[in-house]
């Protein structure tokens, strides 16, 4: 964690347990040892440097109000090559489905159909794409494998997940999307 110009960490440590931290082989979902949940980190002056540049889109998105401050909304928003990552406390796995979370998360993912990006809410380790009309709850997403959208269009009419060794390097293949995979 770290504090952008304007806003603050301040009581929120949220990120210490939902991201995962490949330093200190922290997975995610898990409280990091070193963070005092609530207060801050205990090994803040040594904290590894994913720690140190890592910033949640709240803390530097004034875009994002007040009650979208992860230790209070329990989702910790970032940004990916292909779109938004919500990552959900798995203590509160429903937190995103509450307003005004869900409703701003649809308008996302109907700007995101329009623009070939993706809105993926990770709770624990399962991985849900959403879209205008759907969730695909995709489950567990392996390191060694990719979200593949099957595309009518713009509109996302599907979505699996596949080995990146049965996908080849190419981003598109016949009318699919791949979603890079994310830890
Ligand atoms: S989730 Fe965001 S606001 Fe909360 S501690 Fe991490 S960077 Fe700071
Ligand atoms: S080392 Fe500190 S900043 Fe990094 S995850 Fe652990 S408690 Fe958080």
């Amino acid at each position: 964690m770290t504090s952008s110009g304007q806003r603050r960490c301040g009581d929120c440590t949220l990120c210490c347990k939902v991201m995962a931290i490949e330093t200190l082989a922290k997975p995610a979902s898990s409280w990091c040892a070193h963070c005092k949940p609530g207060r801050g980190c205990a090994i803040y002056d040594t904290r590894p440097a994913e720690c140190e540049t890592f910033a949640c889109l709240w803390l530097v998105n004034d875009l994002l109000d007040e009650r979208w401050k992860p230790s209070r909304s329990k989702l910790v928003l970032t940004t990916s090559d292909d779109g938004i990552e919500i990552r959900c406390d798995a203590g509160s796995p429903n937190a995103w489905r509450k307003e005004p979370y869900a409703s701003e998360i649809r308008a996302w993912a109907e700007q995101g159909e329009r623009n070939d990006m993706t809105v993926v809410v990770i709770v624990g380790p399962r991985m849900i794409l959403i879209t205008p009309e759907h969730e695909f709850d995709l489950g567990i997403v392996g390191p060694d494998e990719r979200i593949v959208r099957e595309l009518e269009g713009t509109k996302v009419v599907g979505a699996t997940v596949m080995k990146a060794s049965e996908l080849g390097a190419s981003p598109e293949v016949s009318g699919m999307r791949l979603t890079a995979r994310r830890s």
